[in-house]
């Protein structure tokens, strides 16, 4: 009935093909991918609303962070369950033992990963805390929704963090020379700085002080500190800036460090950083500007009250 109150064209035209399911009414590839995903788990899984919208999100979030490929599509890859888990395996009548390479404890499925006492082991060491799992929920819609309140560096450490799990799973599994449990930990944390040092384009804080910004005086050279810190895996990323009297850029750099108990720590290193940075270009007269009040107060200090402890 619905085709008769259809307006007729007064003028003839020739029918067009119209995509309703996104507003530029033109189909892609990409939107016909994500609404058969979306479809999919709905229907199996009878999701609501929100609970669409945290999937859907999940890979828009993963998909947008600034990690190697290999490691997002690993990751999308476990979300779809098409890992070669021993369970997925066993599935596909190949034959192995389903049980899990990392602990033996239990069946290899994509969801015990996270369920593992290895994974949770090295979770624990690495101080992250957020990894709760629930056998009550859709382990897909329980990852989405895990996923879903992480902020930016949260999702890419977890995210390289499964990663480096699954790694070190296939390397025991080939029998590769295995890190212990100590290497896997600093690994992990030395490669999730590194990332998190190339997205930093422009550190935290840096900006803040260019506002404020005054040229130095003479010859001398003023060096401006700050550092992004990150309280879960321990680590941050330093990052300095030269300029001379004509505001000139005179030299940059970034570092990424680990094991760093605090922030106050975080800005006695970046400190540091800097006077290094000025020594190994051989700059004479520095000066150190930074907006860490609580370093600014202990350098100011006497000797034998420096201690940040
Ligand atoms: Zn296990």
């Amino acid at each position: 009935m619905q085709v008769m109150f259809m307006p007729l064209p007064r003028i003839p035209q020739q029918d067009v093909l119209i995509w309703q399911y996104d507003s530029s009414a033109t189909y892609s590839v990409k939107i016909g991918y994500n609404l058969l995903a979306c479809e999919f788990v709905v229907h199996a899984h009878d999701l609501d609303s929100s609970e669409l919208q945290r999937v859907k999100s999940f890979y828009d979030n993963l998909w947008s962070l600034s990690i190697p490929t290999k490691i997002k599509v690993m990751f999308w890859r476990l979300f779809k369950n098409y890992l070669p888990t021993n369970v997925n395996l066993s599935n596909r009548q190949i034959s192995v033992n389903p049980s899990c390479h990392l602990c033996a404890a239990a069946s290899e499925t994509v969801y015990h990963i996270f369920e593992c006492s290895f994974t949770k082991r090295i979770c624990s060491n690495m101080g992250i805390n957020y990894l709760t799992t629930s056998s009550e929920q859709y382990w897909v819609m329980w990852l989405a929704t895990l996923f879903y309140p992480l902020n930016v560096n949260q999702r890419l450490m977890f995210v390289v963090f499964i990663w480096a799990i699954w790694s070190y799973r296939n390397n025991k599994l080939h029998n590769s020379t295995l890190q212990s449990e100590a290497e896997l930990v600093r690994f992990i944390r030395v490669y999730i700085a590194k990332l998190i040092s190339h997205c930093v384009s422009s550190v935290p804080g840096l900006a803040k002080a260019d506002v404020k910004w005054t040229p130095p005086p003479g010859n001398a050279i003023k060096f401006n500190f700050d550092a992004s810190f990150d309280s879960l895996l321990k680590t941050f990323v330093s990052g300095v800036v030269a300029r001379n009297n004509e505001s000139l850029l005179m030299a940059t750099g970034t570092t990424p460090h680990c094991y760093v108990v605090n922030p106050e720590m975080t800005e006695v290193l970046v400190c540091e950083d800097a006077f290094i940075l000025a020594t190994e270009l051989g700059f004479n007269r520095i000066i150190i500007e930074g907006d860490a009040l609580t370093i600014i107060n202990k350098a100011k200090a006497r000797t034998d009250e420096r201690s940040l402890s």
